[in-house]
């Protein structure tokens, strides 16, 4: 048997009479750029996860860059920033000028507080909390530790559409949300996209010209904008697949209830924990073990499709080798070198499931 680490055909299969009805419908229109498609788009997901405000961009990298400009910080300006995400969480925040400052994860892989707290300078203004995995950390303590320090906060939630804490969506928590449609986000589009939300007026209107070219009225330009617009057709195909996206969720978590009580006690395999209030999505399924390498080469062996997220984190890339970093990491190095995200995807069946916790419990037992 063969297992892909992903396999989006199987999510994406089912709405291929839909894709095209909407294809011909945009063409029909001549609907290509902006117009009712993208907001009716914002609308749907604004409603989705109970945000004021949705303002589609062309991707996730350009929403963290202008949440980021909307808030108008000087240059030199500091956004604590976890080192263990994809790199995109600190290359929004260095395009819009300001300084990322790379902190440590803590055992749930989000920004670690205490490392957070030891990198505050005069120069900081906000924290990026990342929903990493699909899994919204204690948002008391990430709102109680912004409010101290007179902090705002980001969301990067590209990874948790429909993630909750305590009930409340992910995307709704902070003075504005990122997130990506890339296509193998937990809502994806067939190709790029992405979105800013908030529940302040004043931000959704400055991410509205950002995005834009900085236009508030056709050919008005009080500053210098983006061409960064949530594609329509892409819109069109989104709004239709967020008509599944809580199905899609359920059958992810079934598929992570299955590893961890199938998984549970294995020595050397330390298994995601669930904070307590959190409901995650689950993006992605990272395990943790010292024989990392060996086990992938064993599944892979199998047919089972593995991958590392991610391997090298943001502070010790290229990309940041003189940025501002905490000198005292030490989770985030450690994870790197341990984590696998197992299989799991919509449409992965029960067979598939149990061959890859055989396989798992194989290496381990052996
Ligand atoms: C995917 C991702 C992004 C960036 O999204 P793009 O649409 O690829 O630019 C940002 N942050 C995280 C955590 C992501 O997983």
């Amino acid at each position: 048997m063969k297992v892909p680490y992903l396999d989006l055909g199987r999510q994406n299969i089912g709405l291929a009479k839909n894709f095209s009805d909407d294809l011909l419908d945009a063409v029909q229109h001549s609907e290509f750029i902006l117009g009712k498609s993208v907001e009716q788009f914002e609308n749907d997901f604004s409603e989705f996860i109970g945000s004021s405000y949705t303002v589609g961009v062309a991707n996730g990298t350009d929403a963290i860059e202008l949440a980021i400009r909307s808030l108008k910080l000087n240059t030199d300006d500091e956004v604590l920033v976890p080192t263990n995400s994809f790199i995109a969480s600190a290359l929004g925040v260095s395009r819009a000028g300001s300084v990322p400052v790379l902190c440590d994860s803590d055992e749930n892989f989000h920004l670690d507080l205490d490392s957070a707290k030891r990198m505050l300078s005069s120069k900081t203004r906000a924290l990026v909390s990342v929903s990493l995995y699909g899994q919204l950390p204690d948002m008391e303590k990430v709102k109680n530790f912004a409010q101290e320090n007179n902090l705002l906060i980001i969301e990067d939630f590209a990874q948790s559409q429909g993630a909750t804490y305590l009930g409340q969506q992910a995307g709704t928590f902070g003075d504005l949300g990122c997130t990506s449609f890339y296509p193998g986000k937990n809502l994806g589009a067939l190709g790029d996209g992405g979105a800013v939300t908030t529940q302040k007026q004043e931000l959704y209107e400055q991410v509205l010209a950002l995005r834009n070219y900085g236009s508030t009225k056709k050919y008005h330009h009080p500053e210098i904008g983006f061409n960064s617009r949530l594609d329509s057709i892409q819109a069109r195909f989104l709004s239709a697949k967020l008509q599944k996206l809580n199905d899609w969720n359920a059958e992810r978590r079934e598929l992570a209830a299955f590893y961890l009580s199938e998984l549970a006690g294995i020595p050397n395999l330390e298994l995601p924990k669930v904070v307590q209030g959190s409901s995650p999505v689950w993006h992605i399924f990272a395990i943790l073990t010292s024989k990392r390498d060996e086990l992938r080469e064993h599944l892979e062996l199998r047919g089972i499709g593995t991958i590392i997220h991610y391997p090298v984190p943001i502070h010790l890339q290229g990309a940041y080798a003189k940025g501002r970093v905490d000198k005292s990491i030490t989770n985030a190095t450690r994870q790197s070198e341990r984590l696998v995200s197992l299989p799991l995807f919509p449409g992965m069946s029960k067979l598939e499931i149990e061959y890859v916790v055989t396989c798992v419990r194989e290496f381990f037992h052996k």
